[in-house]
């Protein structure tokens, strides 16, 4: 983290940036040598494809890049040269938990004896996989409260969609899912959450927050009723704020039949603290890839479980793990008529649920609570730290931070004309990932900082200090902000056409060039 930083450039005479690998390719050209072994199997594989009939073949060349093998492994070097990630330094990216994941998980998740297991093989060839599911569930059932946990959801939307499915499932079987269509969800939720409510067929009624950042407990009063089907939370919500009516909540809902589901992405700050399920949640998914230390930013992979109480364990996706007690087996079961079915091919992202266990064997009991606890101290750190810097704020600030904080950098704008976004684009000249920004809506000029647990007070000091003299700069010589980035492979870039008019593959883009 330093002024210093600059990110790599490839830039070639005419072209700006580093080509792409179409455009270095050179037709006839090879990147790699087949075994002689391949002969036989590239004639077989030929002659199945003639056997294809002539009219659903492919017509047109599939248009390979052809380059040789050291143009490949420079072109992604280049490419990485120009990328940004958590091992090259802090990424304050709020309510995505980009905390260091320690290495021993990656190669524990690489050995061959986990990898190279094929979920078709027999149950009985794959008993040591089998009880590493199995623990885990337990783990996690133990760290949320519930009775049970289906590891087969592959992100957290996916483990909300899975727990939406639930909750449909159960007003069904009481028959009154014709009238239970809304999902209640609080304005200050992730965008996730009315997603997977409207995609699993119900209704979103939003609730606004009170002017403490939390729930508006007259509010939700108000709306609740036989129509009710559940209310999915964040707590802590994305405010970083714990909501702490969270068993009146319970009860408003329960009282009207409906279920209280659990956005538990962000365990971090709560880790072994208090238990969704304690607080009166029916349904929670975790975010292993988050809270359990997988790489991710980017697409993946990821993994979503989500736990249940007793009640709704029989809508489980099937298959689930169990264990034989007299006979010593873990066996897959699929028998079980009240389930809502297979949410995902085979068992769930086979190395990132291994990825998670060992994280929280290596951790214990006790170093989760110690996860939370530093998370929690370093973001009240940084909530403190950059409020008291001109320009920037803390709204709802009568209450501490847990995970993250929401700095609001709405008198900069006012007073200088710089925004949020533009603070955003300044800290990547320093090497700094830059917060969310403008989420959650109900603050204006949002920067959303989550620290996590990982990093030192010096890095957390060296960010403070980065946010004071983009502050300094806003106030004096602000074009320097208002142009930001500057020491980035890619300047600023207009966010606007990017979104509207993507260009996301070779043929839009040469559509694009002529
Ligand atoms: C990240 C996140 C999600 C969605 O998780 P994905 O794995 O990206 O689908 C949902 N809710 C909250 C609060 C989150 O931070």
């Amino acid at each position: 983290m330093s002024e210093g930083f600059k990110q790599a450039i490839w830039k070639e005479k005419e072209k700006v940036l580093e080509p792409l690998i179409f455009e270095i390719s050179v037709p006839g050209r090879v990147g790699h040598i087949l075994p002689k072994a391949c002969d036989k199997v590239l004639r077989e594989v030929g002659d199945v494809l003639k056997s294809i009939p002539e009219k659903i073949r492919r017509k047109t060349p599939v248009n390979l890049p052809e380059v040789s093998e050291i143009q490949l492994t420079r072109h992604y070097l280049h490419l990485a040269q120009m990328n940004y990630a958590v091992d090259l330094g802090f990424y304050p990216l709020g309510s995505c938990t980009m905390k260091y994941n320690p290495r021993i998980n990656e190669e524990i998740a690489r050995m061959d004896k986990i990898s190279r297991l094929h979920p078709y093989q027999d149950a009985s060839t794959v008993q040591g996989a089998l009880e590493l599911l199995y623990r885990l569930e337990k783990i996690l059932a133990e760290i949320s409260g519930m009775a049970r946990v289906t590891l087969q959801p592959s992100a957290g939307a996916h483990g909300e969609l899975t727990g939406l499915c639930i909750i449909r499932k159960y007003h069904e079987d009481k028959g009154e899912i014709q009238n239970r269509r809304e999902i209640i969800v609080p304005d200050s939720a992730h965008g996730t959450n009315p997603a997977s409510a409207n995609m699993a067929g119900f209704n979103v009624v939003t609730i606004p927050s009170s002017k403490e950042g939390c729930v508006d407990l007259e509010a939700l009063r108000a709306i609740v009723g036989k129509q009710t089907a559940g209310l999915m939370l964040t707590n802590p919500n994305t405010l970083g704020i714990f909501e702490e009516d969270i068993l009146e909540i319970s009860h408003i809902i329960h009282n009207v039949g409906g279920l209280l589901y659990y956005d538990g992405a962000n365990l971090n700050g709560v880790l072994n603290k208090v238990r969704p399920g304690d607080m009166g949640f029916d349904i929670v998914h975790f975010n292993l890839h988050k809270t359990f230390s997988t790489p991710h930013g980017g697409g993946g992979p990821g993994a979503g479980p989500v736990g249940v109480k007793e009640e709704l364990v029989p809508y489980l996706p099937i298959p689930t793990i169990e264990y034989d007690e007299k006979k010593g087996i873990y066996y897959l079961e699929y028998d079980r008529p009240k389930s809502i079915g297979k949410m995902k091919g085979f068992y769930g992202n086979f190395g990132v649920i291994v990825k998670a266990y060992s994280y929280i064997l290596s951790l214990g009991a006790k170093g989760l609570n110690e996860v939370a606890e530093v998370a929690v101290l370093n973001a009240n750190y940084l909530a403190k730290k950059i409020s008291e810097i001109p320009g920037f704020g803390l709204p709802y600030a009568e209450k501490p931070r847990k995970h993250e904080c929401v700095i609001s950098a709405a008198k900069l704008k006012a007073e200088t004309g710089v925004t949020a976004f533009d603070v955003a684009k300044r800290i990547l000249d320093f090497g700094i990932h830059a917060p969310v920004v403008y989420f959650p809506q109900i603050v204006e000029e949002a920067l959303m900082i989550e620290p996590t647990e990982t990093e030192t007070k010096e890095n957390l000091d060296t960010f403070v200090s980065v946010m004071r003299k983009i502050s300094s700069e806003a106030y004096g010589e602000k074009e320097k902000v208002l142009n930001a980035p500057h020491n980035t492979s890619v300047g600023r870039v207009d966010e606007v056409r990017a979104a509207r008019k993507p260009i996301l593959s070779w043929k839009m883009y040469q559509k694009y060039k002529s």
